[in-house]
């Protein structure tokens, strides 16, 4: 086993044994040879793209079985063994519809005699990463960042297709990407593709958020309670909101209450969910903490789009997956083919037999704060950056973790100068958004712009605030970027400051063990890319513009 794609990666080398995510080796040697298939799969999607073969299956596909690859989304050997198959079986029915080819890389060419999760798992162990360390060092880490990046956009695309909307061009970065990746090529050429990804994924970003906004209207600065009522609940994690409305609307008349966790806290600042009476409140804090905080819920629980942890004894017959999301021996509320709504019966019922949650904290939390209430404050931020009321914009963006080294990020807010305004979004914002930081001129000094998936708000606000004060590049702005990165998705986030020329970004709390030494000089010398050092002097840096 070797797996180094996120930010728990052990020692930050490699999660060589079981992962730190609860990935056992088996399973990993499943996910590297479904990413080798779909290398595979978009060969031929490449040499398709410019005849009248309709990609429409094999796109929405490949986006699907690459976002199962992502950290902590689907630890299910049977879900890959039907994803791996999949892939071979779209490949060679694509490979029959173009002329023959004379040169074809062996990803393209590998069937399998029987479909037989241990002899994948077998294939799986020679196709990883370790099978092409031979490469150029700089290309090989660049490769790899390449490969996590586009898994990031697979899954935006992806959570957007579930809203009805996608865009050809996605997709055909998608599979231009993999089938790069199966070649040498030189640094530069992997270098653009990577800051390529990151354009691209902001695009997809904002699409997903035009999407959701679409649907449950535009999002409202809102304060959202963190106490509990007594009635039995219903907790949900995960990013999707479409699943958060429909367990609303089945649990309307039901008694039950509805609780967010995680990326689901700005559910509350969306028009369609207020008039929910049992959308109760936000429960518990980021991801890592479920281990805890679920088994004090009491109730059923739900995780929708990623961020699954290994269940403990005490509360693993109350918890349900949904999506992509998976792990054997945990009930799934599947898709329904004929039916859009999915039946969430199973997790109701479940809630029913509960108490009500056991009590973790009780305050607020702000969120909401989309592009229209961003540029309705827009005059009063550029008064207050004028009179230097605000001296600088701080973007604390990303997702949050188990290492104490995330302690910094409460630091760092706590330290900062109290004439430095906040924007943050993704689950990194639980190490502070708990924090009384106060306003500036009345401008809340934390302005949290929902998940993740939102970074591309606080791209859009800055280049519009650019716009506002004349000014012809980004780096000119009062705004320094320090990224917490976890998985994939804030792989994308990283690229796309560095598509827009973005210098001075800081990465933390460890720098991506896929960054080799040569990757590391390179973006250093190219983006004065950055870790994160102590807070002092990071806080320092960050007011001189460095
Ligand atoms: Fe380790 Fe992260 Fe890979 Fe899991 S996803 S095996 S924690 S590097």
């Amino acid at each position: 086993m070797f797996c180094y794609h996120c930010q728990e990666a052990k020692k930050n080398k490699a999660c060589d044994t079981t992962g730190i995510c609860g990935k056992k080796a088996p399973l990993s040697s499943l996910h590297d040879l479904l990413v080798y298939t779909l290398k595979g799969l978009s060969f031929y999607a490449v040499k398709a793209q410019d005849s009248t073969i309709d990609l429409t299956r094999c796109n929405q596909f490949s986006a699907r079985a690459l976002y199962a690859t992502v950290t902590n989304v689907n630890f299910d050997s049977a879900e890959f063994v039907g994803l791996i198959t999949e892939s071979v079986q779209r490949r060679n029915a694509l490979a029959k519809q173009l002329p023959a080819l004379e040169s074809v890389p062996e990803e393209a060419l590998w069937q399998y005699d029987t479909i037989d999760e241990k002899a994948f798992i077998k294939k799986g162990e020679s196709v990883g990463v370790p099978s092409l360390a031979n490469d150029n060092e700089g290309y090989h880490g660049l490769r790899e960042s390449l490969v996590y990046a586009v898994k990031g956009l697979a899954s935006i695309t992806h959570h957007a297709l579930m809203l009805g909307k996608e865009a050809s061009k996605f997709y055909t970065f998608i599979h231009h990407a993999l089938n790069f990746s199966l070649n040498q090529h030189s640094i530069d050429e992997a270098l653009a593709l990577n800051l390529e990804c990151g354009k691209l994924g902001v695009e997809a970003m904002a699409l997903l958020n035009q999407a959701n906004i679409k649907r449950f209207g535009e999002p409202v600065p809102t304060q959202v309670h963190t106490d509990v009522w007594n009635k039995a609940g219903i907790l949900i994690s995960g990013s999707s909101l479409q699943d958060i409305q429909a367990v609303l609307e089945q649990t309307a008349d039901t008694g039950i209450d509805v609780y967010t966790h995680g990326e689901a806290l700005i559910a509350h600042a969306y028009p369609a969910f207020k008039r929910f009476f049992n959308l109760a409140g936000h429960y518990g804090g980021a991801w890592q903490d479920q281990k805890n905080q679920f088994a004090k819920f009491n109730g059923a629980l739900l995780i929708t789009s990623n961020s699954l942890q290994q269940a403990k004894k005490t509360y693993i017959e109350k918890l349900f997956t949904t999506g992509m999301v998976g792990w054997d021996a945990i009930p799934h509320i599947a898709d329904q083919k004929s039916n859009p709504a999915k039946n969430f019966t199973p997790l109701i019922e479940q809630a029913k037999q509960n108490s009500a949650p056991t009590l973790l904290t009780e305050h607020t939390l702000p969120t909401g704060y989309s592009l229209q209430s961003l540029n309705a404050l827009m005059d009063e931020i550029i008064s207050a950056l004028q009179s230097e009321s605000i001296s600088r914009i701080i973007v604390i963006a990303g997702c949050d973790g188990r290492h104490k080294e995330r302690r910094y990020y409460t630091e760092l807010v706590e330290k900062l100068p109290k004439n430095c305004l906040i924007l943050t979004c993704g689950e990194t914002k639980y190490r502070f958004n708990h924090l009384e930081l106060g306003d500036i001129n009345g401008i809340p000094r934390l302005l949290d712009v929902g998940q993740s998936n939102d970074f591309s708000v606080i791209l859009q606000f800055l280049e519009n605030l650019q716009q506002r004060l004349g000014l012809n590049d980004l780096n000119v702005l009062p705004v320094s970027f320090n990224i917490a990165w976890y998985e994939q998705q804030t792989i994308i986030m990283f690229l796309s400051l560095l598509a827009l020329g973005i210098k001075n970004v800081r990465l933390g709390p460890t720098l991506p063990p896929f960054f080799n030494e040569e990757v590391l000089n390179i973006l250093t010398e190219k983006f004065a890319l950055k870790g994160i050092s102590t807070v002092e002097d990071d806080i320092e840096a960050m007011l001189e513009g460095e």
